[in-house]
């Protein structure tokens, strides 16, 4: 067992953890426990939402702006630790750390963003509504809010929601993953240094009992939520029972539909980097390519050519493109996916289940994996895998393979890979899907757009981040005033008031 314990900080504190329970945070490379994450107990989680609760008067009655530039001293000491922080990410969770930095910058980008928060704050005003009368709105921050974050981008993930909250005037409770926390909890050092009120930001480690206190707590007025789709429905379901905002994101099974016309070697490239990239640990990785017409012969041969291609290693190492998975149980799991696979009918075209890494023999590592004639009927297309398995699927027409898209129960992110502009437009018009990207495989929006998808992928109303993200962490408040002069008779009105 390690000696490295993994705590909470409340109030500006970094604490222990008292409960004794404690789940293992591994290197997944080595497979070996590298700490121990301490599960907080149902007290020290109110702890967290009392100082959040406490610091909310004075950070929300703040201007604007001093809140502003506190998130732009975070943002340039985000930068500064950008390695550091993309270190820890790829020790707890294998990603490679060239993708680990890029996870970090997308993160950064929602800081920069939430920086012009007093712009974007800027409410409505109309004079003379009614005679003598105006009328203005404005945007005003909710209290206290919470952020439960899932395992695979332990930086990225709480950016999308600490700045755009902190910004708009809310104090924040944080749970990230128990699996890949060390990195998350860099974060409170880091606002704290950039002059963050202790208070603010709060973080507690933990599993489901953290995740049901923050639920059923009346204090948290909101909940952004992103991880599994179960999950997600329970919180969404749970938390708005309870009177609370929830904005809830959940999993997926990205399609990529590559037409007869595209450009086969661009779509193998972007095929490889979307669908093993991470180890298809990713919300928006591409985990099945619809072929259309004849093309899917063609493709499997130059994807089968380009695999062998892939370098695998420890995600520290700087030419790796691929690591390993993140935890033991999430290993059996995809490669249990793989079993079925091949016992449901599918062709394992390229079989990455007896991949071992040298050096790292006790690795979470799995190899590429590329399934042939895969068919909706089967469950490794229905349900997510999260692993670097790839599927191909058959369809004849265009009009087949975008209901394929329409029918499955996720609608996270979509792409189309074609030369003829009006199959582009078509396809983006009519797809079910929140993220569509057109001759680009991983379409996801940057920050001054929001992120967010269709059907079982997002419960909630509210993209996350951007302009949807500032809407979520405020309520409008619409005021009507009329400033009559003290000695003007105004009387009484009996009917619903109509502005004259
Ligand atoms: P997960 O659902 O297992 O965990 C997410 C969070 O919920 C963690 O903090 C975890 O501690 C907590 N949690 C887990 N089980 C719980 C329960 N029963 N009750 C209450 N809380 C619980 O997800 P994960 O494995 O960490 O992450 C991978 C999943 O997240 C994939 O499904 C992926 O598609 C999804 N994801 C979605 C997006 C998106 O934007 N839609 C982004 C990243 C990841």
């Amino acid at each position: 067992m390690s000696n490295k314990i993994i705590g909470h900080y409340i109030n500006g504190q970094h604490i222990a953890g008292t409960s004794g329970r404690f789940s293992d945070v591994y290197n997944p490379a080595t497979g070996e426990v590298q700490a121990q994450l301490c599960n907080a107990t149902a007290q020290e989680t109110e702890a967290a939402i009392s100082a959040a609760q406490a610091a909310f008067p004075a950070w929300s009655s703040m201007p604007a702006l001093r809140r502003a530039r506190i998130m732009f001293r975070f943002k340039t000491l985000l930068d500064e630790h950008a390695n550091d922080l993309a270190k820890a990410i790829s020790l707890e969770h294998g990603k490679t750390i060239s993708d680990a930095r890029g996870e970090v910058t997308r993160g950064i980008e929602v800081v920069e963003f939430s920086c012009g928060m007093p712009y974007l704050m800027k409410g409505d005003y109309n004079d003379q509504v009614g005679t003598g009368i105006d009328t203005y709105s404005m945007h005003q921050p909710l209290g206290v809010v919470a952020g439960i974050t899932p395992f695979n981008f332990p930086i990225m993930v709480p950016l999308w929601m600490i700045p755009m909250a902190l910004a708009t005037g809310n104090t924040f409770v944080l749970k990230p993953s128990e699996k890949t926390p060390s990195a998350s909890l860099m974060i409170a050092d880091l606002l704290a240094e950039a002059g963050l009120p202790a208070g603010v930001f709060n973080l507690i480690n933990g599993d489901k009992e953290v995740v049901d206190v923050l639920l059923s707590d009346k204090r948290i007025q909101a909940i952004s939520f992103v991880g599994s789709t179960p999950v997600a429905e329970y919180i969404y379901s749970t938390g708005s029972k309870n009177g609370k905002r929830v904005q809830a994101l959940g999993g997926a099974k990205n399609h990529l539909v590559v037409m007869p016309d595209a450009d086969l070697d661009q779509v193998a490239d972007a095929l490889i980097g979307a669908g093993y990239g991470s180890a298809g640990e990713r919300c928006m990785a591409i985990s099945v390519a619809v072929t259309v017409g004849d093309v899917a012969d063609k493709l499997v041969e130059k994807l089968t050519e380009k695999v062998k291609t892939i370098t695998i290693d420890q995600g520290l190492n700087e030419k790796a493109d691929m690591g390993p998975l993140v935890t033991p149980q999430h290993f059996s799991k995809v490669k249990e996916y793989v079993d079925l696979g091949v016992a449901e009918g599918a062709k394992l075209v390229i079989d990455g289940r007896d991949y071992r890494q040298k050096s790292f023999e006790k690795g979470f590592f799995l190899g590429p994996c590329l399934f042939d004639h895969v068919t909706k009927e089967m469950r490794i297309y229905k349900e997510e895998i999260f692993g670097p398995v790839l599927s191909v699927v058959r369809a004849e027409t265009f009009e087949a393979a975008l209901q394929l898209v329409n029918d499955h129960e996720f609608g996270n992110g979509a792409a189309i890979f074609t030369r003829d502009g009006e199959v582009a437009r078509e396809f983006t018009s009519r797809v079910q899907a929140g993220m569509v990207g057109v001759n680009v495989a991983i379409p996801v929006p940057i920050a001054f757009h929001s992120f967010g998808g269709w059907k079982r992928s997002l419960f909630g109303d509210h993209h996350i981040y951007g302009t949807e993200g500032m809407r979520f962490y405020t309520r409008l408040k619409t005021t009507t005033s009329r400033w009559p002069a003290s000695n003007k008779t105004i009387g009484s009105e009996f009917v619903m008031p109509t502005m004259k």
